[in-house]
C-alpha cells in the first residue's frame, strides 16, 4: 500500500474512522465531512486511485462495490432513494486518490 495514501491508513487502522460495513475486500465508513444526514464511502481494502481503475482491473470488484453501496443504503434506512458519486480524477474534484463511492441521502445532498 502507499504509506501516504489516507484510505490504505484508514484500512490498516492506522487513522480511526467509523466503519458501518466490511467485508474481506471491502470498507464502508462515514465520511468526516458529510455532504448529507447520510454520508458513506465505500472503498475497495486494495488500493486503486479511482472507481474507474477498479472497473478496469478488477470488473468483479467493481461489481462488490456497487453491492455494498446497496447494503450500506439499506442499512442506513435510505434504500427508497439514495444517491451514488465516484469522482474520477482531478478535473472532476476528487481529492483522496484511493478509490471510494460516496452513498448519500437521508435529506438534503449538498454535493458538487
Ligand atoms: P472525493 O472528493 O475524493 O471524491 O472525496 C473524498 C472524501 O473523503 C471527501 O468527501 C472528504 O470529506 C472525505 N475525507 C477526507 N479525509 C477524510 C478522513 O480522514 N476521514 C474520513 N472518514 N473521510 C475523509
Ligand atoms: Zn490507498
Amino acid at each position: 500500500m502507499p504509506d501516504d495514501c489516507l484510505f490504505c491508513r484508514i484500512v490498516a487502522r492506522e487513522i480511526p474512522a467509523t466503519v458501518v460495513r466490511e467485508t474481506e475486500t471491502t470498507l464502508a465508513f462515514r465520511d468526516i465531512a458529510p455532504k448529507a444526514p447520510v454520508h458513506v464511502l465505500v472503498i475497495p481494502k486494495d488500493h486503486y486511485a479511482t472507481a474507474s481503475d477498479v472497473a478496469e482491473k478488477d470488473p468483479a470488484l467493481a461489481a462488490t462495490l456497487l453491492t455494498e453501496a446497496r447494503e450500506v443504503a439499506r442499512g442506513e434506512g435510505i434504500a427508497d432513494g439514495w444517491r451514488l458519486v465516484a469522482n474520477n480524477g482531478a478535473p472532476v474534484g476528487q481529492t483522496v486518490f484511493h478509490a471510494h463511492l460516496h452513498v448519500l441521502g437521508g435529506g438534503r445532498i449538498e454535493f458538487s
